[in-house]
């Protein structure tokens, strides 16, 4: 097999736990594999540099923080590299140039466009590990770009995409994708697979164990993902295509986002074109808008509600002001202490009676849903903050994910 290995800033972040990976790496090519590995820098590392500029520079040049910032992940990826060729493991690293690693020409958030597997190809053929530093490439000039911050993850999926890798392993220090938070329910359970739109759903909902965008690259890509400890010798999760999973279950998962706040209108004017007004000025000023509801007309005038993230909150309010002085809106209100609970399943798609089993938990626990959402693999209930975790643990017993 082809796998590409990643390790993030905790599994290399000191000198010791880099050669705790060098040793994985080594048992890897000792079952047989040709292993490309990709590198983090070490925790704190990247930071660090950040600080570095900071004590020069407010606005330091977006170039000469990729210069600086790129340094971390070659550090760790020539140390990984000495450390396995003293063990008698040939390895060689790479930057991302040296990688085929080619970005557009946004320093700091760079997006890759295109990557030659050629010269990681040679190295492989000569029965060599790759040892590559992660969150870099270069643009057509030829300066080094990054890829935004905790880029490494998205250099991993596009190498296993360019080299037709067999597997993406993304090692953290988590065992890997779980029912739900262990930290609320202790009986929630690692899944042995999920399917990217799950995965999708379950991160953007809060699970945040991998980058969404990491997940979209995946799924693009066709890339086999898994994500599993360093620290333990654990399975791990493997994310992957629907059609590859061996059981889909009914539900995958329960999310929870606590970081959702409410906004409601009232008296809004009814007339053609006023959602597209409201929806249209939020989303020019990067508001996200999550759940909508809109209730049926009463004297030519309706009450919206929709759900924004806490932190747009206040870009929310200044839009939906300027409606008021427009006499279009006569009233808003807002609840900050709200949450949104969801539960996601590919298996939706071919049962009925998921959301009844839903609400019906939460009116046993007697809690008031205020918002229902649903999409095919997930429906979301907007309830009162103060019932968060009931809801996931109630949730996450009336599906059986503990059994
Ligand atoms: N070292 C970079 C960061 O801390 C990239 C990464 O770790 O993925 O953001
Ligand atoms: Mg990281």
């Amino acid at each position: 097999m082809l796998v590409v290995q990643k390790y993030g800033g905790t599994s290399v972040g000191d000198l010791e736990r880099i050669q705790n990976v060098a040793n994985r790496v080594s048992e890897s090519v000792d079952e047989g594999h040709q292993v490309v590995v990709v590198v983090s820098a070490m925790s704190g590392e990247t930071n660090k540099l950040v600080g570095y500029a900071e004590h020069y520079s407010d606005e330091p040049l977006r170039a000469e923080m990729d210069m600086l910032l790129s340094s971390g992940e070659r550090v760790t990826s020539a140390l990984l590299s000495i450390a396995l060729n003293e063990m008698g493991y040939e390895a060689r690293s790479m930057s991302g140039r040296r990688a085929g690693i080619v970005t557009d020409e946004f320093h700091t958030k760079a997006r890759i466009e295109s990557i030659d597997p050629e010269p990681m190809r040679q190295v492989l053929a000569a029965g060599k590990v790759i040892v590559v530093a992660g969150f870099q490439g270069v643009n057509d000039d030829g300066e080094v770009t990054t890829l935004g911050r905790g880029g490494s993850d998205l250099s991993a999926v596009a190498i296993a995409g360019a080299l037709e890798a067999d597997l993406c392993e993304i090692y953290t220090d988590v065992e890997g994708i779980y029912t739900t938070d262990p930290r609320i329910e202790p009986k929630a359970k690692k899944l042995d697979e999920i399917s990217y739109d799950e995965m999708l759903e379950l991160a953007s909902l809060g699970a945040k164990v991998l980058q969404n965008r990491s997940v979209e690259l995946a799924k693009k890509l066709n890339v086999n993902l898994v994500t599993r400890s360093s620290f333990s010798d654990a399975e791990g999760t493997l994310i992957t295509k629907e059609e590859n999973i061996m059981e889909a279950a009914l539900v995958s998962g329960i999310a929870l986002d606590r970081n959702q706040a409410r906004v409601s209108l009232g008296g809004v004017i009814d007339r053609p074109g006023i959602a597209s007004d409201i929806f249209g000025r939020l989303a020019e000023n990067q508001v996200n808008i999550d759940m909508i509801i809109q209730t049926s007309s009463n004297d030519g005038t309706t009450n919206m509600d929709f759900t924004v993230p806490i932190g747009e909150l206040n870009d929310a309010k200044r839009i939906v002001d300027a409606f008021i002085a427009a006499e279009e809106i006569t009233s808003v209100s807002f609840d900050e202490n709200i949450c949104k609970v969801s539960i996601v399943g590919v298996g939706m798609k071919s049962h009925t009676g998921v959301a009844a089993t839903a609400f019906s938990t939460m009116a046993n626990e007697n809690i008031n849903i205020t918002m229902i959402s649903t999409s095919e693999i997930k429906v979301s209930m907007v309830i009162d903050e103060k019932y968060a975790e009931l809801a996931v643990r109630s949730l996450h017993g009336a599906y059986k994910l503990d059994q």
